[in-house]
């Protein structure tokens, strides 16, 4: 049976489809029913160029679609202008046009540079993402954000651009590093923890099955993420705002990634903002200390830190309010009133902020 979900984008009324596969096998079919198989680039890293990159390429070429592969040094350090000027020297050298399609192969940061050289090369060419880090899976695919970093600025150039489809091979999460898929579990855990409690039970139930990378319960885990997050954004055309729901952990989050000079992953800084902001909202009597505690015990299920140690609460939440400064308005955080439920809320005191640091 084919597994797919169809994401509808509002503006456009299109809707482009996910697939949630074992293996590659399909992909070369999918991309000739779309008619988007006469010429591919594949844009992948040099870590997962040696793994998926040649022999998709192989796959690709093997069913006749013509197809080249670009490599970059992994790493955020390659999101710059440079690596996308590299990318259209490739697609002008091998000839592509606005019937060729660009192929993301790889985690994140492959589909932000990826995607932002097809939204721009002759006005926009056919984009394909193939996302091989859980982060990517469950995050990048929906949404269509794509870009690149600027002068120290994260995401500072980059635009919308919808991909043609996504196609999602949840085995590839077999040769990701560990720390990667825990920390990318974060963000899955953040979804539950935000819109629905029937998955934060399912996540409870089945650790054991996620952990040990089962098939079954990864494609179910990243479709119902996939679902959370389209339901999300979709609803956000009609109910203003409640896309900031996804910045749940996030306030904490950012704040304790740059304050510790961003040596924990993202999704690592993520699951210490969301222990905070469960804190904080059981301070502020929003949940019980039994609901606080079901996230903490949730996080640790997944390996995932719930707590910083060694570092000044004043620092970090100066480094919040220069982020606030930056973005110009009041600091906001987004706290549970339940499990599956939060509020976006200002109305927050320096005082509860630094007691949410203290244990206990
Ligand atoms: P993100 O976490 O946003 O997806 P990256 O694109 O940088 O960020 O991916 C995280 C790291 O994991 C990178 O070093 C990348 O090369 C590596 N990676 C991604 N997918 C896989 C995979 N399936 N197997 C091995 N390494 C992978
Ligand atoms: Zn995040």
């Amino acid at each position: 049976m084919v597994e797919q979900l169809n994401i509808l984008i509002e503006e456009s009324k299109k809707s482009y489809p996910i697939y949630f596969e074992e293996d590659f096998m399909r992909l070369p079919i999918v991309l000739k029913e779309k008619k988007i198989a006469n010429k591919v680039l594949i844009v992948t890293d040099s870590n997962i160029s040696p793994i998926y990159g040649e022999q998709l390429k192989e796959l690709l070429e093997s069913c006749g679609v013509e197809t080249y592969l670009f490599v970059f040094k992994a790493g955020e350090k390659s999101k710059n202008l440079d690596t996308i000027e590299s990318i259209y020297e490739q697609c002008l050298k091998h000839r592509l046009d606005r019937t060729s399609t660009l192929i993301a192969l790889g985690g994140g940061v492959t589909g932000d540079i990826a995607g932002f050289a097809a939204s721009t090369f002759m006005r926009g060419i056919h984009f394909v993402q193939v996302p091989t880090s859980l982060l990517a899976q469950v995050d990048s695919s929906v949404g269509g954000k794509v870009g690149v970093d600027y002068c120290g600025s994260k995401n500072i150039i980059g635009s919308f651009y919808q991909p043609e489809l996504v196609y999602t091979n949840v085995n590839t999460l077999k040769t990701l590093p560990e720390r990667e898929f825990l920390a990318g579990l974060a963000e899955v855990i953040k979804h539950g923890m935000i819109f629905d409690y029937d998955f934060f039970v399912y996540l409870e139930e089945k650790a054991q099955d996620i952990l040990e990378l089962k098939a079954d319960a990864l494609k179910y885990l990243v479709k119902k993420n996939c679902c959370i997050k389209a339901q999300v954004v979709q609803q956000d055309e009609k109910e203003q705002g409640l896309r900031a729901i996804l910045n749940f952990g996030h306030t904490f989050g950012h704040a304790i990634e740059s304050s510790m000079n961003f040596s924990l992953l993202h999704g690592e800084c993520v699951a210490i903002g969301m222990a905070l902001a469960c804190k904080l909202a059981y301070t502020k009597k929003m949940i019980t200390y039994e609901e606080f505690m079901r996230l903490v015990n949730l996080l640790k299920l997944y390996k995932l830190p719930t707590e910083i140690k060694g570092v000044d609460p004043d620092k970090i939440y100066e480094e919040m309010l220069r982020d606030k400064k930056q973005m110009n308005n009041k600091l906001k955080f987004i706290l549970p009133t339940g499990i599956g439920k939060v509020i976006q809320t200002t109305d927050v005191t320096k005082e509860e902020i630094i007691e949410s640091f203290k244990d206990g």
